[in-house]
């Protein structure tokens, strides 16, 4: 099989998305890879496509039992054979499947990083042939990162006692370069093939809100998604319980997780948010690493993180399918506090020197402020939070409060063309009063002296507010389409660049506030849009979103019977294909995105049937 077929067949995708197919290709051909993607972006396909087609087992470390325990079912779900082993098996358990793992039956084994170097562990692994490493949330390795792991640094001394060195894949969705230097020095990648996706996660809204009453405003949000899976993230564990019992008073269905609660209740009520029993989580920055849920449909945040390190990493939990889903912060200046009492109480780096101490505590409160500025921006917060991880994103991406609330992109060529028309016919001898007033057609002292009324420019713009055509002469300012001179007088001059506006009818866009009498755009119509549509701007018809409905019935079904998250059987993007697409054959249900050969044997029909049924009716 080549990759395309191993695409299809177990993972149902017809594409490879951005980065993958690279990283893909690097591993086959023997290389080191260090792949960085966002969260969601599909980093697991990158290490699980190869490890199913190389020659030999794959280990893959990672943090978390959640995790492991996730994608091992889904896998599983998928028809390949593989294991995790941590210390969630009881050691009966653990040696049952460490045997089948030396009789070659996993291609792919997850695997603790405290257990790498185990007596029993290395056992196996010396006498087996291990392909690959693949370390999945490689930033854990980095004391830089937000989840240093001291387990992570036994990758290396483990990798070392094999008699052959594996290929070493890291993945992480960290961007920061320090990370990921030490990435690759720590792990000891070899002229690693390294691959950076954009950061930008479209299919995400973002959204600040400063509310009197954050709970009331929390409250009637959820009203308008009742039946949507999401987080409220708190940053107390007070926050939670608080929150949680308030909700449940008022009619939610709702859970919590903080790391005050044993082990046994932290694991039912994730269990219970993963397997869609409860669609609600509240919590503390505690949850969520590796959870893989991909249909949690909005992140709210009651209270403002740490940093946007971590906003983007909590945030980035919503929409993991891929389809449209709502991040919105809530804050209180009294956020800023709380975070600064968590910088000063950090016991994390009790055991680093003083003057390291030190740099770390300045530099986490660097960071809170750049978090701080993200909730009092005008700016697009996308941008905000790209140009943070180093990128440029274009100022405007319709799709955040405030593009949405503050700004509208508007074609101002008009306003631009006669401004710079009438600075050329007045042979640039004014300012910029004289040339607004001129435009506008001001009857003035000034112009009738300067005979600017008689300038074929004037009063073409008449109908435009002078506030309006001053926001476009800045703008033009600041792209250089004009120039104004520094001395006293302020002369508006022509530049290189104005001819493009006249000679070659360049359009001219700019991202302006909005007129105050605008309604702000219905947030209402955004969610219902979102809810059903789960296809971007499509929406369901009211008979396909009943099927829907349907489709969601027969997959909580399906998982009940094979004990896995309701996800994993299929993501809310494969249901809302199959009602647009509605298969009646299993070659048209297996075009259907998310759909692959063995997940297609196993309940492919159930499917058709009840897609047929929903028809005949
Ligand atoms: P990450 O580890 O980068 O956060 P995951 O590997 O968990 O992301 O993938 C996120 C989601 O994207 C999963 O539901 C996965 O099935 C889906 N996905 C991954 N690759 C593709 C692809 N090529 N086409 C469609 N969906 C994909
Ligand atoms: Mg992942
Ligand atoms: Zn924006």
């Amino acid at each position: 099989m080549d990759k395309y077929q191993v695409l299809k067949q177990y993972f149902g995708y017809g594409t490879f998305r951005e980065g993958q197919e690279l990283l893909v290709d690097s591993i086959l051909m023997g290389r080191d890879v260090l792949g960085i993607m966002p969260t969601g972006a599909g980093k697991s396909l990158c290490f699980q496509i190869p490890a199913l087609m190389l020659d030999g087992i794959t280990l893959v470390v990672s943090p978390l039992i959640s995790l492991m325990k996730d994608q091992v079912g889904a896998l599983n779900q998928a028809g390949i054979h593989a294991a995790f082993l941590n210390s969630s098996l009881t050691a009966n358990q653990y040696y049952k499947a460490l045997g089948f793992a030396k009789q070659g039956r996993y291609p792919i084994i997850y695997v603790a990083p405290e257990r790498l170097v185990t007596e029993e562990f290395l056992d196996f692994a010396l006498h087996s042939n291990i392909v690959m490493v693949a370390v999945d949330e490689a930033h854990c390795v980095s004391q830089w990162g937000q989840d240093f792991r001291p387990s992570y640094l036994k990758i290396v001394e483990f990798i070392k006692r094999l008699p052959k060195r594996p290929i070493v894949s890291a993945f992480t969705a960290t961007a920061t370069k320090e990370v990921r230097d030490d990435i690759i020095d720590i792990l000891e990648l070899q002229s690693p093939m390294v691959i950076t996706t954009g950061f930008d996660r479209t299919n995400l809204y973002f959204g600040v809100m400063t509310v009197k009453d954050r709970y009331s405003a929390i409250k009637n949000y959820l009203e308008t998604h009742k039946s949507d899976s999401g987080i409220v993230y708190c940053l107390t564990r007070k926050q939670v319980e608080e929150i949680c019992e308030n909700l449940i008073k008022d009619g939610f269905s709702a859970t919590r997780y903080h790391a005050g609660l044993s082990d046994e209740e932290r694991r039912k009520n994730q269990d219970d948010f993963i397997y869609d029993r409860v669609p609600l989580m509240i919590s503390t920055s505690a949850f969520g690493m590796g959870i893989d849920k991909s249909n949690v449909r909005f992140v709210l945040h009651y209270g403002m993180p740490k940093n946007i390190e971590s906003y983007y990493q909590e945030a980035g939990r919503a929409g993991r399918d891929g389809e449209p889903a709502e991040c919105i912060l809530y804050y209180s200046s009294k956020d800023v506090i709380t975070n600064q009492l968590f910088i000063d109480n950090n016991q994390d780096n009790a055991e680093l020197d003083p003057v390291t101490r030190a740099i770390v505590k300045e530099r986490d409160r660097e960071r809170l402020k750049k978090m701080t500025f993200y909730c009092f921006t005008n700016e697009c917060l996308r941008d905000y939070i790209l140009k943070y991880f180093g990128e440029y994103g274009s100022n405007y991406c319709g799709n955040c409060s405030n593009c949405l609330t503050q700004f509208e992109q508007v074609d101002v060529t008009e306003i631009a063309r006669a401004l710079i028309g009438c600075v050329g016919s007045s042979r640039q001898r004014y300012g910029t009063t004289v040339i607004i007033d001129t435009v506008h057609g001001a009857n003035t002292v000034k112009i009738k002296n300067y005979r600017m009324n008689e300038n074929p420019y004037y009063a073409v713009l008449s109908k435009v507010p002078t506030y309006r055509i001053r926001q476009v002469l800045n703008q033009l300012q600041i792209e250089e389409y004009l120039f104004i001179t520094s001395d006293d007088y302020a002369v508006v001059k022509l530049t290189m660049k104005s001819k493009e506006i006249i000679e070659e009818n360049k359009q001219i866009m700019m991202k302006l506030a909005k007129e105050a009498d605008r309604p702000a755009k219905e947030s209402q119509s955004r969610s219902k849009k979102n809810k059903a549509g789960i296809l971007g701007n499509q929406q369901f018809t009211d008979k396909e979103e009943s099927l829907f409905e349907s489709l969601r019935a027969l997959r909580i079904e399906i998982a009940r019977e094979e004990k896995v998250p309701p996800y994993i059987v299929f993501s809310d993007k494969t249901l809302a294909h199959m009602c647009v697409v509605k298969p009646k054959t299993k070659g048209e249900m297996l075009k259907v995105s998310g759909v692959g050969e063995f997940k297609f044997e196993k309940y492919g029909q159930r499917f058709l049937r009840c897609i047929e049924k929903f028809e005949s009716n």
